[in-house]
């Protein structure tokens, strides 16, 4: 599974597939949605999960660009600065999915 095109818009992000399908991801959903440590939280050794403070604001959900990471995922930049969260093909195609 590749994705053939990648399009920013205001508020969402749109994604072909080499599939032949598509789909639209709100970006306010793809960033609260984030799979970086920080964001998502990460476990120490009891289980506790321990979550970056997280100020979002509106640049928070204004994707500036992306970068492709390897064969499996996309690097997303947004405007307050945040890019640490490498979202997978596999993640995306899900939401595109069911979005349907
Ligand atoms: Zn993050």
């Amino acid at each position: 599974m590749k994705i053939t095109t990648i399009s920013i818009f205001m508020s969402d992000l749109a994604i072909a597939w080499d599939d032949q399908t598509s789909g639209v991801i709100e970006l306010k959903k793809l960033r609260k949605l984030c799979p970086c440590a920080f964001c998502s939280g990460e476990k120490d050794v009891f289980g506790n999960v321990y979550k970056g403070k997280r100020t979002l604001s509106e640049n928070s959900y204004r994707l500036l660009r992306f970068e492709k990471v390897g064969l499996y995922g996309i690097r997303l930049f947004w405007a307050d600065g945040h890019h640490d969260g490498i979202y997978t093909y596999e993640m995306l195609k899900s939401l595109t999915e069911n979005e349907n």
